[in-house]
């Protein structure tokens, strides 16, 4: 605790699940931060870098399940901050990434409390890197977006499937488990061709990494029939096609290695 002076809030990304893909500087900050809030996708095992003192507050937010209101969460912010404490937000993947970092941000300059960002790997980059498949590729996609598959983004305006079938190559879409029929069929209705590949990819970066291969006709069924569960990122585009070369690239290069 830095008495006598004022404290300073972190927003922190922690990565997409395996807790080697962390930043030095997010690392450097975990072991120093007196007071670290977490979230439900950040992987425990980072916490138990922390300095002995450090006091740890889960606030994660479970679909349906919110251990803290965002309300809270900023107040708790706050009140560290103020009484001179260096406070880590760790937060899954990116924290500006579908991760409400810049609504915190904001309220915390509003009220005059120091604040710095600090980038994380978020979860398409990571699942898209762990299961052999490249979101840009010459000749395959020269364009990539990230995508909330939520309905219920409060407040943003509603996602242009009928554009982002056509005008962007390879499409991650996040949070889109439940919504996925109806992501399907919006896509398909606005002309995205049905032999489309799509991957899913549950658990992306972890030892639970789990991945789903079909195509846009039939995805739905896919993931009902393996019970696809959170979290997952969906991965819709041509570039999936050339997973298996990507895949037996890096077999090469560990034996190389090896
Ligand atoms: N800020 C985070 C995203 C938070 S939204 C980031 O930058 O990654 C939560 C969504 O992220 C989940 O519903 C899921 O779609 C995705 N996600 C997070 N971790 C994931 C993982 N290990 N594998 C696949 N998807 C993941």
């Amino acid at each position: 605790m830095r008495s006598g002076l004022s404290g300073k809030v972190y927003l922190v990304g922690a990565g997409p699940g395996d807790p080697e893909l962390i930043s030095v500087k997010a690392m450097r900050l975990i072991q120093s931060a007196d007071v670290i809030l977490y979230d439900r996708l950040v992987n425990k095992e980072l916490l138990r870098y922390r300095a002995s003192h450090a006091q740890l507050i889960y606030c994660g937010k479970a679909p349906g399940a919110h251990a803290m209101s965002q309300l809270s969460i900023q107040q708790t912010l706050m009140q560290h901050a103020r009484q001179g404490s260096t406070v880590v937000r760790l937060k899954g993947g990116d924290p500006l990434v579908f991760g409400r970092g810049a609504e915190e941000a904001i309220e915390l300059a509003e009220h005059g409390i120091d604040c710095e960002i600090v980038p994380g790997i978020t979860a398409a980059i990571g699942a898209a890197a762990s299961s052999g498949i490249p979101l840009t590729h010459r000749g395959y996609a020269a364009s990539f977006a990230c995508v909330t598959g939520s309905r219920c983004h409060g407040g943003s305006p509603p996602i242009r499937w009928d554009l982002l079938a056509h005008g962007v190559d390879t499409l991650a879409v996040y949070m889109g488990v439940s919504e996925l029929p109806a992501i399907r069929e919006q896509l398909l209705l606005y002309g995205k061709s049905a032999s489309t590949p799509v991957a899913l990819i549950e658990n992306g970066t972890t030892p639970d990494q789990r991945i789903l291969i079909s195509t846009l006709a039939d995805i739905h069924a896919i993931a009902a029939a393996h019970s696809l569960q959170n979290p997952a990122i969906i991965i819709i585009g041509e570039v999936v096609r050339i997973r298996g070369q990507l895949l037996a690239a890096q077999e090469q290069a560990l034996i190389l290695i090896g």
